[in-house]
């Protein structure tokens, strides 16, 4: 009998999408352990806490009471209106429930934001270093990334010249993510202001503003959201969600704020939504309601605990010979620039060249995971980002085999 070999094609969308850089390092990270091996993650970037008591409480209450059918596709409307009374109190945007589509975590939330606005060949500005998944998003609308690299002594942060200097006809729309996965660092409300000033020139560009590190903060800097800016209002869609304030990576919640033209883009989000997941999960509302009315204690113990190691982990990277680390002000990721390394040998006679380089270096000889910064866009690979969502034990012990690997790595400069 003849043998026919059938094998699948994979879409060249599938074929060419690269893995997330985040979550594959977290995935190796947690092969190794079950290996037994003594390794330091400090690749993931979700909060190491447990969810609040009261919010799973919330949520167990409502699956025993029978809250277990099809919801509305953008959402049950208390939590939308719990959402909505959110922004409008703590963020000054001027929105309502119908202007709030609730989905399967903010990464969900950001793609149908794209997937509702941007055609095949149109531009996106994507402030870099910038998350991993807004590129590979993009690319998946058919759109094209346009980069704009923050510079290193402005704390990685976008003039608004440089801004002004990137909006063309093809530009579709601009991402903007205060404070910043990778970096760590966070804009002021006048510099957003100053950014607002050149967007409100160009009605063209749609601006997705990721604030889902709003509540990490550790300056003496408010957070401040585009969408309250009247000029801009139309045009913002506003992203967050629970994962990182309320420690709830895994409920996989996230929402979108779109109040423009009479919720043109909220209703395209919640179309394009009602064809792939229906809806984020039934029971979960209610915990959401809990966690954003009720939770803001739980939150600000969180947020002093990753203050305190925020500051213990910038000391310790700062004072290793050659590395230079920002403090980070936001979020919880350092960001240090390791080049001065690059050009080195290690003692297992590895070359660093690059940051995948130095990360995996990094990882086979001094058991320390870290994410290499150029998964954050090519001016990331100078850098390497740390999460510090983590106890102070781990951070004392991964900086220590940090400091003593580097002091081993001969650099043909130092
Ligand atoms: N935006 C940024 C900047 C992030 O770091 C993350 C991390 N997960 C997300 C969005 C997505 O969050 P989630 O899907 O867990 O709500
Ligand atoms: N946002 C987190 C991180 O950057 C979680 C992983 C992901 O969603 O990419 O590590």
């Amino acid at each position: 009998m003849a043998v026919v070999s059938s094998s699948v094609r994979l879409s060249d969308r599938a074929r060419t999408l690269k893995p997330s850089a985040t979550f594959a390092v977290t995935a190796r990270v947690k092969t190794l352990v079950a290996e037994g091996k003594d390794v330091i993650g400090f690749g993931a970037g979700e909060p190491d806490f447990d969810t609040p008591e009261p919010i799973k409480e919330a949520a167990i209450a409502a699956l025993r009471d029978g809250m277990t059918g099809y919801q509305p596709v953008p959402g049950r409307p208390e939590a939308r209106a719990a959402i909505a009374r959110k922004l409008q109190r703590e963020n000054g945007i001027e929105c309502g429930p119908d202007d709030i589509v609730i989905s399967v975590g903010a990464k969900h939330s950001l793609y149908l934001a794209l997937q509702a606005m941007v055609n095949p060949g149109q531009e996106v500005i994507v402030a870099t270093p910038g998350w991993v998944s807004y590129m590979a998003m993009v690319g998946l609308c058919g759109g094209t990334t346009i980069e704009v690299p923050g510079a290193t002594e402005n704390d990685f942060k976008l003039t608004p010249a440089q801004l002004e200097a990137a909006i063309t006809p093809q530009t579709r729309a601009f991402i903007i993510n205060s404070p910043s996965n990778p970096c760590g660092t966070m804009y002021t409300p006048d510099e957003l202001a100053e950014l607002g000033d050149v967007l409100a020139t160009h009605p063209q560009v749609a601006i997705i503003s990721d604030e889902i590190y709003e509540k990490l903060i550790y300056a003496d800097v408010a957070h401040f959201s585009l969408g309250s800016l009247p000029a801009l209002r139309e045009r913002v869609i506003t992203i967050n969600g629970l994962s990182k304030a309320y420690a709830m990576t895994g409920w996989r919640l996230g929402y979108a704020c779109a109040p423009g033209d009479d919720g043109v883009v909220a209703k395209a989000m919640a179309r394009l939504q009602g064809q792939m997941t229906s809806h984020a999960t039934s029971f979960a509302f209610p915990a959401i309601v809990d966690a954003i009315e009720r939770r803001g204690d739980e939150v600000e113990r969180m947020r002093r605990t990753f203050g305190e190691r925020a500051t213990l982990i910038h000391a310790r990277l700062s004072a290793v010979p050659g590395v230079v680390c920002p403090r980070p002000t936001g979020a919880f990721y350092v960001f240090p620039d390791v080049s001065a390394f690059y050009g080195g040998r290690t003692p297992a006679g590895r070359v660093i060249d690059t940051s995948v380089a130095f990360a995996e270096a990094l990882l086979e000889e001094a058991h320390v995971a870290v994410v290499p910064g150029e998964a954050f866009g090519a001016c990331g690979g100078t850098h390497v980002r740390l999460s510090f969502a983590c106890g102070t034990e781990q951070i004392e012990e991964g900086c220590r085999r940090i400091t003593q690997w580097l002091a081993t790595i001969e650099r043909p400069q130092a």
